[in-house]
């Protein structure tokens, strides 16, 4: 429990940097943004105040310099008259403070007027600005004060145009107190400046808060991560290495005592096999209930995979006491059930070891459980302690590892495959080889039931090879069939640590005349996020040779979103346990539609696996989801089963869900759901 806490702190810890990170990045933009606009603004100010400037002098040259001097043409200077009217009119304009100075001048430049009657010229008449306005146009420009340096001013010369023929007659030259249109233009670019400040203030607000809201989607699906990696997502009991630490702790404080109990049911297979996978597991959570209900409260139970169950007794280890509680626990277990109107009795197999007695090693007081468990499920005894008389290769894993032997060289292996469609177009762009079984005497068996031993032996490697080279030889077949689909093969973290598997697998792709884009490794998430630098080599080297890494049931383990981008990974495999129940749980849809973004952002794709029905697919595609995989398109089955119907020339599938009810598929079947409708 604490644990869990701790790792919450630490994800909201790591979301608080997260959202930080975000905001900070996300001023930095509104910053350059604002920069620009005040840069932009002040050329507006500069703009409006010359603007105005160009109007002002536009009604003096009107109202008060035309009616004055007429039709003269300056060249010749001004009458007497002219001049005094003249003199009038700016005596009255200085007077009352709208211009500063003023001339009159011909086309040559000479002064025929000058407002204080000076002959001193600031402008040479090849200045462009006076030979602009001798030409017709109107130039104003902020100088200083010819008559005060440190004043600005502005000054406009235009071309003296007395009617409306349109004729100039000479250049009028103007100077306009520049301070009162400047405070004019100031208050305007104050205002805007405020709305600018506010409205980037409301930008910025609003990027915060898509930040925060990513942050805390992510901190919860990160905070997720942490308890799955822990939990089983059936029963919510402790998981297997969740129960290896709890037993482990106890073992190390001196002086503890106490008992490790495996416990498996007896003939579950047999219910899995007539009332299917989902009354298993209905079973399997009334099974996790009783346990929980008939031990202590500080004992620990845990789902260690399949049917099995751990127990740890801690301070508990005497035989009778013992005895009486797993009684006590056999009785509950062996009260009907009721399974979709079917009643079962169950009951359990249960191996026990002491501490220290026993041993005081983990893994060692793990095998001896477990053969004192197989010892019961062959004799009548169904509650065993473990002695040292038991023969230790009278295992369940062993025997599972000599007949898995005798499988893979007598050919008893064979591959289901299972589409991944693009959600955008409907069709089959990939399908993941699924192995199983074909027991002499058991029948098609799952995975489930023979991988753990593989992986407990190295009886993987040769197992995947297998996998690999028929995945392989199937795909150069249906490529005859003009099926373009690639072939993704699950590999087990035993086999990324094994040496030269990555050169194993490069060297069969050209071996097949496949290409290596034809094949996706499929690795679980704590097999591929790792800091095992063989293992790594090997992704390296796989990736490198352009073979895609998919990381598989994404979302059990507790891999930092962010930690991501070391890998080389090109997939993600939204786990079904997000996919399962998206529709009723906001919480789901939240975890995936994170995943999808992240993934996007980091350059993966996203595959959602466990697709049961038409909705989920719908929603996958809407938020962006790239390929989907699922009972709702098809059950793993024979390659050949997933041929398209029609004649086979076409390029690639339109798939329907698949309806054929058929020995040699994956059983039950699903009913016909509809159909995914392309976009
Ligand atoms: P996985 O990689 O997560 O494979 C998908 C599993 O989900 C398959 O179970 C598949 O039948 C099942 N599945 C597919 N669609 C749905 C759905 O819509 N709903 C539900 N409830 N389940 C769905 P399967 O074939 O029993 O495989 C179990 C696991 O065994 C695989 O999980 C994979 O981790 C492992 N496995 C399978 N083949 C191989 C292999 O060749 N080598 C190794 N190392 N592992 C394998
Ligand atoms: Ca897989
Ligand atoms: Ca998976």
């Amino acid at each position: 429990m604490a644990k869990g806490t701790g790792r919450s702190r630490h994800a909201s810890r790591a979301g608080a940097r997260l959202f930080a990170v975000y905001a900070g990045a996300s001023l930095l933009p509104v910053a350059v943004l604002a920069l620009v606009l005040v840069n932009n603004e002040r050329g507006a100010g500069l703009a409006r105040a010359l603007a105005q400037g160009r109007a002002q002098a536009a009604v003096i040259q009107q109202m008060a310099i035309a009616p004055a001097v007429g039709r003269a043409d300056l060249d010749r200077g001004i009458s007497a008259g002219e001049q005094a009217a003249l003199q009038r009119a700016t005596n009255l304009a200085v007077y009352s403070g709208s211009l500063t100075e003023l001339r009159l001048r011909d086309f040559d430049g000479r002064i025929v007027f000058a407002d204080d009657g000076s002959a001193t010229d600031p402008l040479p008449n090849s200045d462009p600005a006076f030979r602009s306005a001798a030409n017709g146009r109107v130039s104003a420009a902020v100088v200083p004060d010819p008559r005060d340096p440190r004043q600005n001013t502005i000054r406009v010369l235009q071309p003296i145009v007395p009617d409306v023929n349109g004729q100039a007659t000479g250049v009028l030259e103007l100077y306009l107190p520049y301070a009162p249109i400047a405070s004019l233009v100031q208050a305007e670019t104050r205002r805007t400046y405020l709305l600018l400040a506010v409205g980037l203030v409301a930008l910025y607000l609003a990027t915060a808060g898509i930040s925060w809201s990513v942050t805390r989607r992510l901190t919860r699906f990160a905070e997720r991560q942490a308890h799955n990696a822990r939990h089983d997502s059936l029963t919510k009991l402790p998981n297997r290495a969740a129960f290896r630490d709890d037993v482990r702790k106890v073992l190390a404080q001196p002086g503890r005592r106490g008992a490790v109990v495996l416990m498996d049911l007896n003939r579950f297979k047999e219910v899995n096999d007539t009332l299917g996978h989902h009354a298993g597991d209905q079973l399997l959570r009334i099974v996790a209930d009783r346990l929980q209900d008939g031990l202590r409260t500080d004992d620990v139970v845990a789902r260690l995979g399949g049917d099995e169950f751990g127990v740890l007794l801690a301070d508990l280890d005497e035989v009778d006491a013992i005895h009486a509680l797993l009684d006590g626990l056999q009785h509950a277990l062996r009260e009907d059930v009721d399974i979709e109107g079917t009643l079962l009795t169950v009951e359990g197999s249960f191996g026990v070891v002491r501490f220290p007695d026993d041993g005081h090693d983990l893994s060692q007081l793990l095998i001896r459980a477990d053969i004192a468990m197989y010892h019961g499920k062959r004799g009548a005894e169904r509650i065993v302690f473990w002695d040292k008389t038991m023969r230790s290769t009278a295992t369940r894993s062993h025997e599972l590892h000599s007949e898995l032997q005798r499988a893979l060289d007598h050919d008893e292996l064979v591959m289901h495959y299972q589409p991944k469609l693009d959600l955008a177009s409907g069709r089959i762009v990939s399908v993941e080889a699924l192995v199983r079984w074909q027991h002499p005497s058991r029948g098609l068996l799952f995975p489930g039931e023979f991988i753990p031993a593989a992986e407990a032996s190295t009886l993987i490697n040769p197992l995947t090879d297998w996998v690999v080279q028929r995945a392989l030889a199937d795909l150069c077949l249906w490529r005859r069939h003009g099926l373009p689909w690639t072939v993704a093969v699950n590999i087990s973290a035993y086999n990324l640590t094994a040496p030269g598997f990555a050169e194993s697998v490069i060297a069969m792709v050209h071996r097949a005349s496949a290409d290596p884009a034809d094949l996706i490794l499929e690795v679980t998430e704590t097999a591929a996020v790792t800091n095992d630098d063989v293992a790594l080599a090997a992704l390296r080297t796989l990736a490198d040779a352009g073979i895609d890494v998919s990381l598989d049931d994404f979302g059990t383990g507790a891999t930092g979103l962010l930690e991501l981008r070391k890998f080389p990974v090109r997939e993600l495999k939204i786990d079904r346990v997000f996919v399962a129940d998206l529709l009723d749980n906001v919480g789901d849809r939240s975890v995936v539609q994170a995943i999808v973004e992240l993934a996007h952002r980091i350059g993966c794709r996203v595959v959602a696996e466990g697709v049961e029905g038409k909705e989920v697919a719908e929603w996958l595609r809407a938020v962006g989801c790239d390929l989907a995989q699922g009972y709702y398109f098809h059950r793993p089955a024979p390659w050949t089963e997933l041929l398209p119907s029609r004649p086979k020339t076409a390029p690639a599938t339109r798939v329907r869900p698949h309806v054929a009810a058929r020995r040699s598929t994956d059983s039950p079947l699903p009913s016909v759901l509809g159909e995914v409708t392309p976009s």
